[in-house]
């Protein structure tokens, strides 16, 4: 039963298999997927290619077999590369694809070799396989989770490992083979690893692009599209997890409610679209001067909120004052000429115990005064 041309068409049917499983990416753009289906089919091809050996030319089931399933791997790699954001084409390994071709039609057709036709394939499929390991581990993004490319890593060092073995075993002759379809146990142990490698580097690519589709959902739901600040619900929930973090630590965390003063004279006066321009240019101008611990969403329409952890309410007034002077005394290029725009803002600092929405209804207070006050001014609760 476990004969090398069972695993090898078994070998066939789970590249089929993660075929199936790569399909479910074809219509996402995301980078590297068209590279990864190739591979798939190029393998499929290279793997029948090998099952047909004894049958078929030389050229086909020795040469053109070696060197698509070769291929097919560094296609897998470039296909990661790409993933990653990198541009380069991995010219090392195409070099390495040519050595391959000339090596295997030397040792098949010149000097007949079957022990160094493996060495040198085995070496090749060592190095990507190594080369796909370091990959994944520096490529590893810092706010994702890191399973899925410590997966793939691992997948690649193993197969990294039964390559290198392999290569080692035969290119010091200590396995007495002739033909990759011999059945020997330790060639049967080889062939079964490489079933592993279709469904193992699918699955493991799989993963990886169905986080980059989690990453964007979340994108959606947690980033206001307009002005790329938090969410509503996104700066409640880290507002929440931000004010957890303070009961145990002890340390003080401020609130700013800010709202665009007479937005709707804006509108009015220089149309919707410039309105959306003022609100994305101050959440831009905001964004650049809040530490990155702070958390800072839209509330909805022209209000946005800030939360400043390690800050008092006094801070906070001072902070946000600055932001407001700067401001007020800027011309900003981007929007329409003669486009100017101030902002009141309701400042508290957040009582132990207390939750979030009760502190920004005390915020908001403190901005009905500074509106009721005359707007464009800080106004502490
Ligand atoms: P105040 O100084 O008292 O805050 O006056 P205001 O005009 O800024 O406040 P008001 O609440 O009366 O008007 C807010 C306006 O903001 C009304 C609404 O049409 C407009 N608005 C809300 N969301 C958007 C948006 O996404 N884009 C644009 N362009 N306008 C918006
Ligand atoms: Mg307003
Ligand atoms: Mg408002």
């Amino acid at each position: 039963m476990l004969n090398p041309i069972t695993i090898l068409l078994v070998t066939v049917l789970s590249g089929a298999m993660a075929m199936a499983v790569l399909g479910s990416l074809w219509r996402v753009a995301i980078p590297g997927v068209g590279y990864w289906i190739t591979a798939n089919a190029v393998g499929i091809v290279a793997l029948l290619a090998f099952s047909l050996q004894g049958h078929a030319p030389r050229w086909l089931s020795f040469v053109a077999a070696n060197v698509l399933l070769a291929l097919a791997l560094l296609l897998v790699l470039e296909g990661c590369l790409r993933f990653l954001g990198r541009r380069e084409r991995p010219w090392a390994g195409y070099a390495g694809l040519v050595l391959v071709l000339l090596g295997i039609s030397y040792w098949t057709f010149i000097e007949p070799d079957f022990n160094a036709r493996v060495t040198l394939v085995s070496a090749y499929h060592a190095i990507l396989y190594a080369a796909l390991a370091v990959l994944m581990l520096r490529g590893r993004p810092a706010h994702r989770p890191r399973y899925n490319y410590y997966f793939l890593a691992a997948a690649a060092v193993l197969l990294c490992i039964g390559h290198s073995t392999r290569g080692i075993m035969y290119s010091f002759g200590s396995l007495m083979q002739t033909s990759l379809l011999q059945v020997s146990p330790i060639n049967v142990a080889f062939l079964a690893l490489g079933i592993l490698a279709p469904p193992f580097l699918a699955i493991g690519v799989v993963m990886l692009a169905h986080d980059r589709l989690a990453e964007r959902f979340e994108r959606l739901a947690n980033v206001d599209d307009m002005t790329g600040a938090l969410s509503r619900r996104a700066f409640l929930e880290s507002g929440a997890a931000l004010l957890n973090v303070s009961l145990r630590s002890g340390l003080p965390v401020a609130i700013a409610i800010v709202d665009i003063d007479s937005f709707k004279s804006v509108n009015d006066t220089y149309g919707h679209a410039a309105g959306d321009q003022v609100l994305a240019h101050f959440a831009a101008f905001v964004a650049r001067e809040v530490r990155a611990s702070d958390v800072f969403g839209r509330l909805g329409g022209e209000e946005f909120g800030v939360l400043c952890p390690v800050t008092n309410a006094a801070e906070a007034v001072v902070l946000l004052d600055r932001l407001r002077t700067r401001l007020a005394t800027s011309t900003p290029g981007e929007l329409p000429r003669g486009l100017r725009y101030t902002f009141s803002v309701g400042v508290d600092q957040w009582r132990r115990g207390e939750s979030l929405e009760q502190l920004m209804a005390r915020a908001d207070r403190a901005l009905y005064a500074a509106k009721a006050a005359g707007r464009n001014r800080v106004v502490a609760a």
